[in-house]
């Protein structure tokens, strides 16, 4: 066992660790019942070792820096775990000092409140979902993890406070400023009736139509009809100003121009 803390964890023990954590993350245990026949943390031998690891230390907690002068408890945690060793028989590298909440974060009694990554954003429409973190009734949902907690659900500012990041704003606000554009596109005084159940709208070089056919709505754009058919106007006109703001009216009328030359 070094007297100085090499720094690198050893990685085969590192993912042993993990392996360990996620075995026990779904029932509520701990190192410290890992050994429940011994009661090993009350010994000398192990206050001893962790008087030693919090000096290595510095004296502070290794996630927040606080240290006993700022009133915290100090502990100590194992990064990983090792069969058959007691718990002050560790080297000094597998261990670090952290105080009492930041140890319970570590452990996942405590939902860890930084570390979240956004991995996922879905918008169900309507106020269906629930933010996991506040409760509160959400449409727009963001999918964040963390690896010491389960996946969650969470609404646009409760993500941004555990990612630390304006990632959900960000996308709210583009989100936003889409819908923006699109109400004031589908609400235009340039949409013109042609003849009965025929709308009409000219935007970059394209004549785009809204076409009654049998109580179902499509669109024509250049005297090329869609296939798709809608349930309302409102349907088709939000569609083509999808296509127009996705550019995606370019690629298809340049395939249907070279299906027709
Ligand atoms: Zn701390
Ligand atoms: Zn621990």
């Amino acid at each position: 066992m070094g007297n100085s803390k090499s720094g690198t964890t050893p990685l085969i023990l590192s993912i042993f660790g993990k392996f360990l954590y996620s075995f026990y993350r779904n029932r509520p245990i701990s190192e410290h019942n890992l050994y429940p026949a011994m009661d090993p943390y009350r010994s000398k031998s192990w206050k001893e070792f962790c008087n030693e690891v919090i000096r290595l230390d510095g004296g502070v907690c290794c996630r927040c820096r606080r240290g006993l002068s700022d009133g915290v408890i100090l502990q100590v945690h194992h990064k990983a775990y090792l069969l058959n060793h007691k718990p002050w028989e560790y080297p000094y590298e597998l261990c670090e000092t952290l105080c009492r909440g930041c140890h319970a974060a570590e452990h996942g009694k405590i939902m860890p409140n930084f570390g979240w990554s956004l991995i996922g954003y879905d918008d169900l429409g309507d106020l269906d979902g629930t933010c996991q973190l506040c409760g509160t009734a959400i449409r727009h949902v963001f999918m964040i993890q963390h690896n010491k907690w389960p996946t969650m659900e969470v609404g646009e500012v409760c993500c941004d406070n555990l990612t630390c990041s304006d990632e959900a704003g960000t996308h709210m606000e583009s989100l936003r400023r889409f819908n923006d554009r699109q109400r004031r596109f589908i609400s235009s005084s340039r949409w013109t009736i042609l003849e009965e159940g025929i709308e009409s709208i000219k935007q970059k070089n394209y004549e785009i139509s809204i076409v009654n056919v049998r109580q179902k709505f499509m669109i024509r754009i250049n005297e090329i009809d869609g296939k798709q058919r809608f349930t309302s106007s409102l349907e088709a006109k939000k569609t083509v100003f999808f296509l127009l703001e996705s550019g995606k009216i370019d690629e298809f009328m340049k395939k249907k121009r070279g299906l027709l030359a």
